[in-house]
This record gives structure tokens, C-alpha cells and sequence, in this order.
């Protein structure tokens, strides 16, 4: 059986977040099907980024290192993971969810023909019921992701071959403490590029970085549709800043034009495991819940005492956000003085 493979995405020598989620996750699913953890390194002069990979999980570094494989460009990239993994068939490869991950796992798939579910929410191993060939394939990664506008968790295998491949967003796979002084081996890639696969020259880069940083506040107080107008909204705010924490958002409060998409918590914003989620006004619709439900406590301030998110709440408000909060806020500002 092949190896489980996770796509390092760097940029300019920094590893984004979600591939060293993936390798925590990657090392899991590895230990259960009894084979090694691999990562596959692009771009110029990150050979130093080994050592982080091989703390965080992976047994060997597949190290693909050329001036023309910085900064990312899709085809090289392709031409490079596709011929990997024709050399050494893996069993499972994971890609981030992000712009580079979207625009990679692709292009990966339809080349090497193989099957790619977008957006998982979890992974697992599990023997798959081929009832069309009828067969029981061992061991395949069950792809667990919302479908249909988020009203069904679908399970997807693939049936046809290997790898198995997935994107997962950023948040969704806990990162795992990494190893000190961790080894493993180093694989260098020889990188065989024609013309044509270089035939995009990038000559400059605007970057603009988010203000806001979701994923790593331990408070968070999020606001919704409850809030009832932009003007309520700002009681979020006042909440947030009295207590710490940054603002986060329902999509409905989004919808409304009350704060911007960057606040937006759930299936199609950030993904969110805060030491402390206020969930204020928030009904707690299933594609909410994906991106906030692992947060550590809970604390949920609603009208309707019937409201689904009170269903996964540690401590639950039933009352009016505008009486509710100014009364937090004062109880906060009171135990300060
Ligand atoms: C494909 C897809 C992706 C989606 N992605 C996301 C996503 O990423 N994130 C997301 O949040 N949603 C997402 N949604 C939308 C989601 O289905 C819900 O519509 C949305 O979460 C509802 O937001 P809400 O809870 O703020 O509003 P509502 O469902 O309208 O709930 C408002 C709540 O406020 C309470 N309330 C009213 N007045 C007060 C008051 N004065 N004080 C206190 N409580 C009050 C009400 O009882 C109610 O429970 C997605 C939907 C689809 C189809």
C-alpha cells in the first residue's frame, strides 16, 4: 500500500498553517493503515523547512527545489506532483484548501486521473462496500464534507484507484504539538521542466494581508441575523472589546451588509476553535455549527430558547441581545475595577 502524502504549500520559505494540520492528520491516518507519512516540498532554497516537516510528522521529505518553482505557478507545479506520483503511486494525498490548493489538486487530479473531494470536514478510514462491482475494498479514506447547501454530511470513496485525494480548509484539522528534534529522511526531486511548463513569468505580486485573524483569538464573540440592524451590531463590538476577544459573524449578519465576509465563521468562512465562542443572535444553522462547534465553551444568547445552537452550548442566554449584552459588559467592566 502506498503512503499518505500531504502537499506542503510555502510561500517565500513560510509553510502555511493548514499543510502542518494536514500532517498532523496525515501521521493519524498513516498509523492506522501502518504506513509512512510523506510531504511533498516545493519551491527554491527550503531545504531548512524540512526539519519543521519532519517535527510535525513526516517520516520522509520528497524536496523539489528550483528558481522556477517559486513563487507558485500551476503548471510546473503539476508537472512536478503528477510525476511524484507516478514514481510512487501513493495511497492518500491532502492539499489545503487554499487559492494554491484549489488551483493545484485539480489539475493533479484530472492528470493523473484520480478522484479529488474538495472541503473535507473529516477524515477516516473505513472498509468501502463497492455495490456496483460488488466488492468490499479494505481500508479506503472515507471524505466527509457537507453536500447538497450543507443539509446532508456526505460520505465519498474512491472506488477507482489511487491516490485518494482531498482538499481540507484551513482550522478544520487540529494541529498537533510537533517534536522537538523529530528526524526523518530527505528525498531530492529532480525537476525536468520544458518551456511550456514555464511558460507563465510572474512579474509582480500584490499581497494584502487580513486584519483580521479569526483562528488564532481565544474569544471570540460572534454576531447575527438577532442583531436585527447594523447599529445593533455594534453591541458585538462593544461585547468583543470589553471581554478581549475579536468579532466574528453569522452569514446572515454578513448577508445584511452589517460587518465584512473576513468575520464570517462557518462552512463557507473561517473554521474557528476559540477557548470561548459568544454566539450572539446566532440561530445555529448546521453550516454555522461546521465552523465553530469544536470551540471550547460556548456561550449562546438567543430569544427563542428552541434555537439549535443552544443544542451545542455549554451555558445558554435565553433573552434579548440588547438587554443581554449591555448587562455582560457592565458585569466585565464591574469585576475589572
Ligand atoms: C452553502 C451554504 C453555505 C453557508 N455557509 C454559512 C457560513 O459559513 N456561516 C453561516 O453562519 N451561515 C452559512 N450559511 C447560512 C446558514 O444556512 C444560515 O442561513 C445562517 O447561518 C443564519 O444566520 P443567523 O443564525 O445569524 O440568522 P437566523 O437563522 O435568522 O437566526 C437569527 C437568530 O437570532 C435570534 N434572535 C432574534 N432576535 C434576537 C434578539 N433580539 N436577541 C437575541 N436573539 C435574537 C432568533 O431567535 C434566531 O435564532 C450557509 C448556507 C448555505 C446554503
Amino acid at each position: 500500500m502506498g503512503n499518505v502524502w500531504i502537499f506542503i504549500e510555502q510561500d517565500a520559505g513560510k509553510i502555511a498553517e493548514v499543510s502542518l494540520e494536514l500532517l498532523s492528520k496525515g501521521t493519524e491516518l498513516a498509523q492506522r493503515l501502518g504506513v509512512k507519512t510523506e510531504a511533498v516540498l516545493l519551491g527554491k532554497h527550503v531545504s531548512a523547512l524540512a526539519k519543521t516537516l519532519h517535527e510535525h510528522g513526516a517520516d520522509n521529505v520528497f524536496l523539489a527545489e528550483d528558481p522556477r518553482l517559486e513563487p507558485y505557478s500551476a503548471l510546473p507545479y503539476t508537472k512536478v506532483v503528477c510525476e511524484l506520483i507516478r514514481a510512487h503511486n501513493p495511497n492518500i494525498l491532502m492539499f489545503g484548501a487554499t487559492n494554491m490548493g484549489r488551483s493545484l489538486a485539480p489539475r493533479v487530479a484530472s492528470t493523473v486521473l484520480g478522484g479529488l473531494t474538495a472541503d473535507c470536514t473529516a477524515l477516516e478510514i473505513d472498509d468501502f462496500e463497492d455495490r456496483a462491482n460488488s466488492r468490499v475494498m479494505k481500508d479506503r479514506l472515507m471524505q466527509i464534507r457537507p453536500a447538497f447547501g450543507g443539509n446532508i454530511i456526505a460520505t465519498i470513496a474512491n472506488s477507482w484507484g489511487d491516490p485518494q485525494m482531498v482538499t481540507v480548509r484551513e482550522g478544520v484539522m487540529q494541529l498537533k504539538e510537533p517534536k522537538p528534534g523529530r528526524t526523518g529522511k530527505v528525498t531530492p526531486v529532480k525537476v525536468e521542466l520544458t518551456d511550456a511548463e514555464t511558460v507563465v513569468n510572474i512579474i509582480e505580486r500584490v499581497k494584502s494581508e487580513s486584519k483580521v485573524n479569526l483562528k488564532s483569538a481565544r474569544i471570540i464573540v460572534a454576531g447575527g441575523y438577532g442583531a436585527g440592524s447594523k447599529e445593533n451590531f455594534g453591541l458585538i463590538h462593544k461585547l468583543a472589546e470589553a471581554i478581549g476577544g475579536e468579532v466574528g459573524a453569522s452569514r446572515a449578519a454578513v448577508d445584511a451588509g452589517w460587518i465584512d465576509h473576513e468575520h464570517q465563521v462557518g462552512q463557507t468562512g473561517v473554521t474557528v476553535r476559540p477557548k470561548l465562542y459568544i454566539a450572539c443572535g446566532i440561530s445555529g444553522s448546521i453550516q454555522h455549527r461546521a465552523g465553530m462547534s469544536s470551540s471550547a465553551k460556548i456561550i449562546a444568547i438567543n430569544t427563542d430558547a428552541s434555537a439549535p445552537i443552544f443544542s451545542i452550548a455549554h451555558y445558554g442566554i435565553v433573552g434579548d441581545l440588547k438587554e443581554v449584552i449591555p448587562m455582560l459588559i457592565n458585569a466585565i467592566k464591574g469585576k475589572d475595577q
